[in-house]
């Protein structure tokens, strides 16, 4: 389990940060304005899917029972990660401005750092947010904001639920959840034996390509209103691909796999230049 573990503690960063994006979608859907139109020209628009998304628990555990989830899954995460106060306030301090920033507000986001050599941020149900130090330690304000804006995106868009959804566990854990009263007791127990699987495999913390390009849209989106320069993300993508030519170790095996930090570059600078326009 814990090289499983280490597996997908170093498969996050690739998801949550550098993973690859398909083909940009052709925004035909999309009335076109201004914003898309420069000269005679007009550009795809990456992010057309998710302008006019609306998030809500709907169809989902709810966020009565996401929070529970949240915390049992905090639990196995401390199980298996080596917590650290190093830089928490920090973190905490620049993570509550995304998540005041974020179109999911009213959560209470609770941010966690991870001691590890390695540079990597996942995210899970209820607000919970993780950092390494090797990250926090690697990003000026303005980057770790990007990373820590785009986690909260992940939460924001409730990735991780729909994940959750189609799983075979989904019908026991939500059965769980309900009959749930605290952490202790053998609901809870059992649970803890499924959800400590679930977190090992890393199945809700590694999204696909198009949820870690939703992220990256909500992200950049919130980070003006959070008081972060959202250059920040570009030079982030920019310090991790060097990293990656330099010692790629550091972030893990499935970077060398998805070498797109190039596109989602060109998706942010899209997206920076699109909101100076508004
Ligand atoms: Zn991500």
């Amino acid at each position: 389990m814990k090289n499983l573990t280490r597996y997908s503690l170093s498969a996050l960063i690739i998801t949550s940060l550098l993973s690859a994006t398909f083909a940009r979608s052709i925004a035909h859907n999309d009335r076109p304005n201004k914003a898309s139109v420069i000269g005679s020209t007009q550009y795809d628009d990456p992010y057309s899917d998710f302008r006019n998304a609306k998030y809500s628990n709907a169809g989902l555990l709810s966020e009565r029972d996401e929070i529970k989830l949240g915390a049992q899954l905090h639990r196995e995460v401390t199980k298996k990660f080596n917590l650290t106060d190093v830089g928490l306030a920090r973190v905490d301090r620049l993570g509550q401005r995304c998540a005041n920033a974020s179109l999911r507000p009213t959560l209470t986001y609770k941010f966690h750092v991870i001691q590890d050599r390695e540079i990597n941020g996942f995210s899970l149900p209820g607000g919970h947010v993780y950092v390494t130090t090797a990250l926090i330690r690697l990003a000026n304000d303005n980057e770790l904001g990007a990373v820590l804006c785009h986690e909260v995106g992940h939460i924001v868009a409730r990735h991780s639920l729909k994940t959750l959804k189609k799983s075979k566990e989904y019908d026991d854990i939500a059965n769980s959840l309900g009959d749930i009263t605290g952490v202790a007791g053998s609901i809870a127990r059992d649970l803890g034996v499924t959800l400590g699987q679930i977190v090992g495999a890393g199945m809700l913390t590694i999204h696909s390509r198009d949820e870690e390009r939703e992220a990256d849209f909500l992200g950049v989106r919130a980070m003006p209103a959070a008081g972060f320069d959202p250059q920040g993300m570009i030079t982030m993508f920019q310090k991790l691909e060097r990293i990656e030519q330099q010692d790629s170790s550091l972030l893990g095996t499935l970077f060398s796999d998805h070498p797109d930090a190039t596109e989602r570059i060109e998706n942010t600078r899209y997206e920076i230049a699109r909101m100076k326009r508004r």
